[in-house]
C-alpha cells in the first residue's frame, strides 16, 4: 500500500508539473518581433502615383504664394488662391460645404463685378454662385473635369432670391432648369433677365467664352434676333441647362497658363443645325449597330505626374486665406460620414449685403427642394466637337 500510495503521489506531480509547463506555454509574452531590416519589403508612399484629386481635395486652404493659373483648364491647378465670400451686396454662394468658392483674383473680381454690375443696371437681382474651384484647384473630388486652374466659374441661372440663404439651403435648394424639353427653353425659367445676365456677362473682354446648353445657345440666338459679337464666346456644351460655366483667359503673370482661345462653332447657324440634327435624332433613334460591345477602360485617374510640375510647389506651400470661422470647420467629405458641415458655421458672421430695391425685379422661380432629378434633362449624346470644347 506504501509503494502504491508513492507512486500515485509521484504521478500526480509530474501531472502537475506538465500542466504547469503547458499553462505557462500558452500565458508566455510573446517574443519581439524581428527588427524591420532595411527597406527592402517596405515601400515607402508615392505621392506621384496617389491620385491628384485626392491630395488637392484634401487641401482646405489657398497656396501662400503669388496668384498664378498653372497649366491648362482640365490639367493644372491654381497658387495663390482667393476666396469668394459667401455672401455679398448681390451674390450668395451656393454648396458651402464643396469649399469650392476659391479662384484666381481675377475670376474673383469678375464674378463680383458682374454680380454688382447687373443689379445696378436693374437686369439681375444678384448670382448665385455655384463651383469655382477648391482653394489649390487641381483635379476635383467629385464633378468637373475643368475648374482646375481657378479660371472656371458656375453661376445659376436662377436668380437670387431677396433672403439670405441659410447654410442648408444653400445646400438643398436647387437650380432651375432653363429647358422644358431637349430641344426648347422654357419661357418660364428663360426669361428676358437670362438673356442679359448671360450677355453681359459675355460683355467683359476677360471672358474668353461661356458654355451653356446648345437648346440654351439655340434660345439666346432666337432672342436676340441672329448673330451678335456677344453670342460668338457662347458655346453649347452638353449638360449647363441651370447654369452658365464662365470661363476667362490667362491672366497676365500666370506663367504656364494655357488658353484655348477663340471659341469656335458659335454661329446661330450651327446652332440652328443643332437643333435640326438633334429633332431628327429624337423623332427617329437610330440604334447602335449589333455586334459585341467593347467596353472603354477607363481613364486611370490624373496623378501630380501628369499636372505642371510647379504644382507640387503649390501643394507644398504654407496655407492662407478664407474667413477663419467657415475654413476651420469645413474638412473633406469623406473624413465626414454625413458629407456636409455642421450648421454650426452659419453662425460664421456674414456680411449682410444691401437688400434688393422693392419691386425693383420679379419675384424669383420657385425654388425646389433639393433633388438632383430636377437637373436631369434627358440630353442626346452631345457632338464631339461639343465635347471636346468642354474641356
Ligand atoms: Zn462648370
Amino acid at each position: 500500500m506504501r509503494w502504491s500510495g508513492l507512486v500515485y503521489g509521484l504521478v500526480c506531480i509530474f501531472v502537475v508539473s506538465i500542466a504547469q509547463a503547458a499553462l505557462a506555454q500558452t500565458t508566455a509574452v510573446a517574443p519581439p518581433p524581428p527588427e524591420k531590416g532595411p527597406a527592402s519589403d517596405e515601400r515607402p508612399v508615392d505621392v506621384a502615383k496617389i491620385p491628384a484629386k485626392k491630395l488637392f481635395g484634401a487641401e482646405s486652404r489657398a497656396a501662400k504664394l503669388a496668384p498664378r493659373a498653372i497649366g491648362f483648364y482640365s490639367r493644372g491647378c491654381l497658387s495663390g488662391g482667393e476666396y469668394l465670400p459667401p455672401d455679398g451686396p448681390a451674390w450668395q454662394a451656393m454648396r458651402l460645404s464643396r469649399n469650392r468658392n476659391w479662384a484666381h483674383p481675377d475670376l474673383v473680381d469678375l464674378v463680383k463685378r458682374l454680380a454688382t454690375e447687373s443689379k445696378a443696371a436693374g437686369e439681375w437681382p444678384g448670382l448665385l454662385v455655384g463651383d469655382l474651384t477648391q482653394p489649390r484647384g487641381g483635379p476635383m473630388t467629385s464633378g468637373h473635369a475643368s475648374h482646375q486652374v481657378g479660371l472656371d466659374a458656375d453661376v445659376w441661372l436662377t436668380p437670387m432670391p431677396e433672403r439670405r440663404f441659410s447654410w442648408e439651403d444653400r445646400e438643398k435648394v436647387s437650380a432651375v432648369s432653363m429647358l422644358k424639353n431637349s430641344l426648347d427653353v422654357n419661357p418660364e425659367a428663360f426669361t428676358p433677365g437670362v438673356v442679359a445676365i448671360i450677355k453681359r456677362a459675355a460683355s467683359y473682354p476677360e471672358v474668353e467664352r461661356i458654355g451653356v446648353n446648345p437648346a440654351i445657345k439655340y434660345g439666346l440666338c432666337k432672342a436676340a434676333g441672329g448673330d451678335t459679337p456677344w453670342l460668338a464666346k457662347i458655346q453649347g456644351w452638353g449638360g449647363h441647362t441651370y447654369h452658365m460655366h464662365i470661363r476667362i483667359k490667362c491672366p497676365p503673370g500666370s506663367n504656364g497658363c494655357r488658353s484655348q482661345g477663340e471659341p469656335t462653332g458659335t454661329s446661330c447657324a450651327v446652332a440652328e443645325r443643332w437643333y435640326a440634327d438633334t429633332k431628327a435624332w429624337l423623332e427617329n433613334p437610330k440604334k447602335a449597330p449589333k455586334g459585341p460591345k467593347t467596353k472603354r477602360k477607363p481613364k486611370p485617374p490624373m496623378t501630380l505626374e501628369d499636372l505642371p510640375d510647379a504644382c507640387r510647389d503649390v501643394l507644398a506651400a504654407a496655407p492662407t486665406g478664407g474667413p477663419k470661422l467657415l475654413a476651420e470647420t469645413i474638412v473633406p467629405p469623406e473624413q465626414k460620414p454625413s458629407g456636409l458641415v455642421p450648421a454650426v458655421a452659419a453662425a460664421a458672421p456674414i456680411p449682410i449685403g444691401e437688400p434688393a430695391g422693392p419691386g425693383v425685379f420679379a419675384a424669383p422661380h420657385q425654388l425646389q427642394p433639393s433633388a438632383e432629378a430636377a437637373l436631369a434633362v434627358p440630353q442626346p449624346k452631345p457632338a464631339e466637337h461639343l465635347r471636346r470644347a468642354q474641356q
